[in-house]
Formats: C-alpha cells, sequence, structure tokens
C-alpha cells in the first residue's frame, strides 16, 4: 500500500460526499482515464483508470468506505493488530478525524510508525535538520481505561487533551487585529541571512537563521494582545474517539491530525490513544475468546441442566450441559466472543463449569441425600498410583 493516493484525494471529493456525489466524479474521470480514450499514453491512462475504479468500489461500498475512514485501509491486514506484523500486543489502528487529510501518505505504515516511534523518543531527524518549510506538529499521546464491555462493543469516548490551537483573535497571525503583519526587511522574508567573510582562504560563505524574526521571515509591529504574537494559545479541547469492539489492552488508537499544531503551514501531529482494559469480576479474555466460570450444583452436574450462561454484552444465552457433567468441564458456544479488529472473524465464549458441594442444606435435603447415600455406599474406585507416585 505505499505510495497509495488516499481514496477521496483520487475521486476529488470531500469526505463527506454523497453516494451520488461518488458517482458523478468517479463516472467523471473514468470517462477521462478510460483507455480507449486515451490512444497516446495509454499506459498512464490504464494505471490512473484503475486507481480511479479502485477508489470507487471502495467508497462506494458502505461497509468499506466506513473502514477506510477508520483506518485508512479497507485491507484488514493493512495494520498491524493481532494479525498485523507486530503481532499481538500493542497494534495501532488509525483513522482520520475531521481534522487535516492527505499531506503525504498516511495510509503508509511506514509514516505510522517511524512518527510514533520517531515521535515518541525524540528521535526526529527534522529536529536536528533545519526546516524553513511547513512542518509537522508534534505528536500527542494519551491513555484512556475502558470497562471490559466497552472493548467487547466498542466505544465512543469523549477526551480532554491540552494542545495549542490557532488564537481566535487573531487567527494564528499573531498580529493585533486591524495591524498587519510585515515583511522582515532584514532577511527580505527569507527567515535566514547570509554572511560574507574574507578569510586567508578566500570568501566563505556562512548562512545562519536572521535574528530580527527569527526565521519566520516576518515581523509583528503590534503582537496580538491574546497570544503575544504566537498565533496559537494553549487550549483544551475535547475530543471524540472511537474505539473500536474488540480492541485488545495496551493496543493504540490514533486520530490523525489530532496532536500540537504544525509550523508554517505543516498539519498537526497525529494523537495516540493507549487503551487499558479494566478487569471484570468474571470474565477474562484470551485471545478473542471470551472465558468465564460457571458454577452450577451437584444435581445439575449429576442430572444434567439447561444454563442461563451470562453473555458480555447483557443478555444470557441458554446451554444444555449433558448429565454426569464433571467438574472443570469446558462448554464452547461459537461466535459469542470478541470481535476481531482485522478481520471478520469472532471468536467463541468459554465456560468452566464448577460444581459447588452445598454449604448449608433443609432437613429435608439431608434426608434426601442421606437416603442417596444409602444407596450409594462404596466410595467410587480410587485410581491406583506407584507407592511413591
Ligand atoms: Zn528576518
Ligand atoms: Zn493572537
Amino acid at each position: 500500500m505505499a505510495g497509495k493516493r488516499d481514496y477521496y484525494e483520487v475521486l476529488g471529493v470531500n469526505r463527506n460526499a454523497t453516494d451520488d456525489e461518488l458517482k458523478k466524479a468517479y463516472r467523471k474521470l473514468a470517462k477521462k482515464y478510460h483507455p480507449d480514450a486515451n490512444p497516446n499514453n495509454k499506459a498512464e491512462a490504464e494505471a490512473k483508470f484503475k486507481e480511479v475504479n479502485e477508489a470507487y468500489e471502495n467508497l462506494s461500498d458502505p461497509q468499506k468506505r466506513k473502514m477506510y475512514d477508520q483506518f485508512g485501509t479497507t485491507d484488514p491486514q493493512g495494520f498491524g493488530g493481532a494479525g498485523g506484523p507486530f503481532g499481538g500486543q500493542g497494534g495501532y489502528y488509525s483513522y482520520s478525524s475531521s481534522g487535516f487529510d492527505g499531506f503525504g501518505d498516511f495510509g503508509d505504515l511506514g509514516d505510522i510508525f517511524s512518527s510514533f516511534f520517531g515521535g515518541g523518543f525524540g528521535g526526529r531527524s527534522s529536529s536536528s535538520r533545519r526546516q524553513t518549510g511547513p512542518r509537522k506538529g508534534a505528536d500527542l499521546n494519551l491513555g484512556i481505561e475502558i470497562t471490559f464491555e466497552q472493548a467487547f462493543l466498542g466505544v465512543e469516548k469523549e477526551i480532554n487533551i491540552t494542545r495549542d490551537e490557532t488564537c481566535d483573535t487573531c487567527h494564528g497571525t499573531g498580529a493585533k487585529p486591524g495591524t498587519s503583519v510585515t515583511k522582515c526587511s532584514v532577511c527580505n522574508g527569507t527567515g535566514q541571512v547570509t554572511q560574507v567573510q574574507n578569510t586567508i582562504l578566500g570568501q566563505m560563505q556562512t548562512r545562519r537563521t536572521c535574528s530580527a524574526c527569527h526565521g519566520t521571515g516576518e515581523v509583528i509591529k503590534e503582537p496580538c494582545e491574546t497570544c503575544h504574537g504566537r498565533g496559537t494559545v494553549r487550549k483544551q479541547p475535547k475530543i471524540k474517539v472511537k474505539i473500536p469492539a474488540g480492541i485488545d489492552d495496551n493496543q493504540t488508537v490514533v486520530l490523525r491530525g489530532e496532536g500540537e499544531q504544525g509550523e508554517k503551514g505543516g498539519p498537526r501531529g497525529d494523537l495516540y490513544i493507549t487503551v487499558r482494559i479494566k478487569k471484570h469480576s468474571i470474565f477474562t479474555r484470551k485471545g478473542n475468546q471470551v472465558l468465564c466460570d460457571i458454577p452450577i450444583t451437584i444435581t445439575q452436574a449429576t442430572l444434567g441442566a439447561e444454563l442461563d450462561i451470562p453473555m458480555v454484552d447483557g443478555t444470557k444465552a441458554t446451554y444444555k450441559i449433558p448429565e454426569a457433567t464433571q467438574t472443570g468441564t469446558k462448554f464452547t458456544i461459537r461466535n459469542k466472543g470478541f470481535k476481531s479488529i482485522n478481520s471478520s472473524s469472532v471468536g467463541d465464549f468459554v465456560f468452566t463449569v464448577i460444581v459447588q458441594t452445598p454449604k448449608k442444606l433443609s432437613k429435608e435435603q439431608r434426608d434426601l441425600l442421606t437416603q442417596l447415600a444409602k444407596t450409594m455406599n462404596e466410595q467410587p474406585p480410587v485410581k491406583k498410583r506407584g507407592f511413591f507416585g
């Protein structure tokens, strides 16, 4: 998927485009790039035609479009979840929020990982390299805790983050309203000044950041009073984050374009949200399986019974256990476990019956059991073992 363009970009529509708009855009482009209509550059047209077709095929299918919007791909193996390249714990799920889309190729796995690991540990090459052009904002990392049920069903959470946002007073210019930003006269707006020095080796040219404008190329005569000329202010916006059903403990959801503000028109950084799942009082999880112990009585175990088994979604499933069920026996209810994030498969619900020996008996029950005991006057045979075994 490296180098693949954003489907919306391919079709030239925005993210909220209706099915009709998609269809129209597709028809127009398909006509334009149809290889038969481009006899002079068939190969290029064919590539474009294929690209347009693929984009439309994915976006016209509501299911696929939803997935693409959420994860930036319709390929279930595209991202590193349980089945992805990073396996097991700590997969990354990515999706674009309302903010920034399509700067560079965010569908590219390499980009996601490099910005996460690089950004997280401060080892990004851009920090050591001087950049005068647009620069992507810093990534933000955050942890949230959800319940077992929320991980099972998926949940939308509202979280508070602290980040720089465009100043409302000056709309980001940094200049007091009514005044304007002017080009720095020292560097002529380039942000850098060139110095020529005469040395014994001849003329040496050095370039350094302009000290008059600190490299911005602009001078603010009267700074905005709200942001003191920075153009941004610290804010604590509420961000909505969709946690997909099936997410596992310690996995990360990525919200593209919800990090810190970029520099010089660069895109925002990303927001990485690591999900922790609270322990449940009766359910545990193993992969996509839900595990649970179900206590049963000695009569249920002996005679067989129809059990009401609590499911994670709050419903109950009826399950018939056979007579002569031994304690510790496992039973499986298919497809009642966790959804897989990477595929359409669903795990199973596995419960283990635990036979409870009654602690309190009524007189009647005791009499009945005593009668029963008389009919079973022998202990079950003990398995023979070696003397020292
Ligand atoms: Zn300057
Ligand atoms: Zn301002």
